[in-house]
């Protein structure tokens, strides 16, 4: 039987590239980072309780992946590049080859964004991850929510909708084909964190956020927060490969409230656009212009002929579902 000792240094004391800016890592009572000069530490924190936010008998590799992945996007989101990581856990057993598997796929990710596991703790208890993220960024370069300024455009990353219709598949509320339903769980199992793209609009872009609980939810924050409204061309919202493929209403459905995106929303200034597209290109992030910032407050959704829509979503909220 593994010892709670043994368990920390056999799956994550993992021989990570040593980096300077850990100045002590796992072992002692705490971490030191030493972080570089003049720049602020972003600090973020998300937890994964299984059965909520994962199925119990998810691929482990995948939730290791993912644990971290959510935790990266929202040092995206800020704009942050990442710096180390922390990692509470809580297992039901010491099972070698379930934290083989788990460990594997969270350093994979931590090791492609020179991202050190710093410290963490370890219990015995119902299956919960919770990992905080520490990141740098320059003073005054956050991309923080109350920032978003009228006649800014609106922008999103990639594409958004395929992980809520791979849970639709899942939970059987529509049927899809075992290749689609596969190709769409790959979003939803292993997100994409967008830090290139969060990193390089620091400075240019003015508001952003990540979206995990769906676009309009997600983008409410930011206006509710910046006290302006926004305008969205809803049919030229992204749509992930699988849901493209589906009919008007579920892709409108998906793409507006579907959640599981871990895609950024972002405004900036309309004389930026050229600006945008470059850094997305260079960072091999698509983006897609969908709406701009207005004065009047409230969420206003255009279809093609821009006539308004009114549709009727809600995003995801924890304690309003059951
Ligand atoms: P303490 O009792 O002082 O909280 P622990 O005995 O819990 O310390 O942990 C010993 C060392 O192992 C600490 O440096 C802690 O940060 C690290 N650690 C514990 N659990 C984990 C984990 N899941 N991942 C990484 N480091 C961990
Ligand atoms: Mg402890």
């Amino acid at each position: 039987m593994l010892s709670e000792f043994d368990l920390i240094h056999t799956f994550f004391t993992k021989a990570q590239t040593p980096d300077a800016r850990v100045a002590l890592g796992i072992g002692d009572d705490c971490a030191l980072l030493q972080t570089t000069p003049g720049k602020q530490l972003a600090i973020s924190t998300d937890m994964l309780v299984s059965g909520r936010h994962f199925f119990p008998d998810v691929d482990p590799r995948s939730l290791g992946h993912k644990a971290l992945a959510v935790n990266l996007s929202d040092l995206a989101a800020m704009g942050a590049r990442p710096l180390g990581f922390s990692l509470a856990l809580a297992l039901p057993e010491a099972n070698p080859t379930w934290l083989a598997e788990f460990s594997s796929g969270l350093f994979d990710l931590a090791n492609q964004y020179q991202c050190t596991l710093i410290g963490g703790d370890t219990t015995k208890g119902p299956l919960n991850i919770c990992i905080t993220v520490y990141g740098e960024i320059e003073p005054g370069k956050a991309l923080r929510r109350d920032a978003a300024q009228v006649g800014d455009d609106l922008w999103i990353s990639g594409t958004l909708g395929d992980a809520r219709l791979a849970l639709a598949g899942y939970w059987k509320e529509h049927a899809l084909s075992e290749a689609q339903h596969q190709q769409a769980a790959q979003r939803m199992h292993r997100p994409s964190p967008r830090v290139e793209l969060g990193c390089a609009l620091a400075g240019i872009a003015h508001a952003a956020l990540d979206i995990s609980d769906g676009l309009i939810g997600d983008l409410g924050h930011i206006l509710k927060r910046s006290h302006v409204g926004a305008r969205i061309m809803v049919d030229e919202l992204p749509a992930g490969p699988v849901l493209a493929q589906q009919s008007l209403a579920l892709r409108r459905e998906f793409c507006l409230a579907g959640g599981d995106d871990y895609e950024l929303c972002f405004t900036a200034a309309a004389h930026d656009r050229e600006k945008i597209l470059e850094i997305a290109q260079s960072c091999n992030t698509p983006v897609t212009r969908i709406g701009a910032i207005e004065a009047e407050t409230g969420l206003r959704l255009y279809d093609n002929e821009n006539q308004m829509l009114s549709l009727q979503l809600a995003s995801f909220d924890h304690f309003k579902s059951t």
